[in-house]
């Protein structure tokens, strides 16, 4: 059963980016204002991610690591709801299966902290002869899970990463996707051990700053706002993309669907489409898009790592939002 399961976990977790992507989708959900994150070895031997949220009660701990364990889907209704929030209590659960994981969590109405430590699902003693029962420790507000050596049970996978700095890089660019969304959070992430920050935002920062801090002056510079919305279509759309004064050589689009990083080549040619009509010598846009768009018109049961969205009324939708980028567009004077 344990290689099944490790099978499993391992279609979910292709890489430590993937882990690192459910860890902070589970941070922010938290409510929490700051998310620090450390790496070793691009992941493959430390991942750890230290919030300020809501943290984890001690009676939740035994099952926190069982699949399909979540806080997140209280009533029938909410399983229309969940939109793509997740993988329905599965991420933990994967994670415990191919990587020691230590969680360290205080609630605000716990006297101390709490450390669990978890293999294939269940609390494991943290030294041969301890307890495997969770253990007070002191600590703030807020939730650390420690990810050490991700596929140490799965050689072959673990073999298939020939260097850290890739996967740090990937790393890298999932924080900055969540730092420019995600506005008062403060964002810092950068290998274990290092003083220099790869990537660091302040919770005060605006979007158009987040970006800044993000992708540098040049791109936040020469940006315009458009956003956009329609009932009978059932969403909202906020974003922003370059103006025609600077263009980047491969279309870089950050989109986000109810809150959660995805991708869409659809989204991302058709905006691309309407930037170059501004452009005739070539070039192209560098696009941030928030898409809100009621959960029951989503489907997120498209490939376990859920990168591809599929959604109701798309092409209606894709069309409303170009509409709204091209009108803004025209109407800066370059
Ligand atoms: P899901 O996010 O789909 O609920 P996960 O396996 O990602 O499933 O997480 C399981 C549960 O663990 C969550 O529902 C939540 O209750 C709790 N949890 C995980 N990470 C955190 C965190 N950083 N802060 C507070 N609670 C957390
Ligand atoms: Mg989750």
């Amino acid at each position: 059963e344990s290689v099944v399961n490790r099978i499993a976990a391992g279609e979910i977790i292709v890489a430590p980016v993937n882990a690192l992507k459910e860890l902070i989708e589970n941070s922010v959900d938290a409510g929490s204002t700051s998310i620090d994150i450390a790496v070793k070895d691009g992941g493959l031997k430390l991942l750890q991610i230290t919030d300020n949220g809501h943290g984890i009660d001690r009676e939740d701990l035994p099952i926190l690591c069982e699949r399909f364990t979540t806080s997140k889907l209280k009533a029938f209704e909410d399983l229309a709801a969940i939109g793509t929030y997740g993988f329905r209590g599965e991420a933990l659960a994967s994670i415990s299966m191919i990587a020691h994981l230590t969680v360290t969590t205080k609630t605000k109405d716990s006297s101390c902290a709490w450390r669990a430590v978890y293999s294939d699902g269940k609390l494991v003693p943290p030294k041969p002869g301890q307890s495997a029962d969770p253990k007070p420790v002191a600590g703030r507000q807020g939730t650390q899970i420690t990810v050490e050596d991700l596929f140490y049970n799965t050689p072959s996978r673990r073999r298939a990463f020939r260097s850290g700095s890739e996967e740090y890089a990937k790393i890298l660019d999932v924080v900055g996707r969540y730092a420019v969304h995600c506005g008062g959070v403060s964002f810092s992430c950068k290998k274990h051990g290092d003083s220099d920050v790869g990537l660091s935002t302040s919770s005060t920062a605006n979007l158009q700053d987040r970006i800044r801090r993000v992708h540098g002056s040049a791109v936040a510079n020469e940006l315009i706002a458009f956003d956009t919305a329609n009932k009978d279509l059932g969403f909202t759309a906020k974003g922003m993309l370059s103006n025609a004064n600077y263009h980047v050589k491969k279309t870089t689009l950050l989109l986000f669907i109810n809150g959660r990083s995805v991708e869409s080549s659809a989204i991302k040619k058709a905006l691309d489409a309407v930037y170059s009509t501004f452009l005739p010598k070539g070039g192209h846009p560098f696009v941030y898009l928030s898409l809100d768009i009621e959960p029951h018109r989503v489907d997120v049961n498209v490939h376990p790592t859920k990168r591809e969205v599929n959604f109701l009324h798309e092409d209606e939708i894709i069309e409303k939002i170009c509409t709204a980028a091209q009108d803004k567009l025209a109407d800066v004077d370059t």
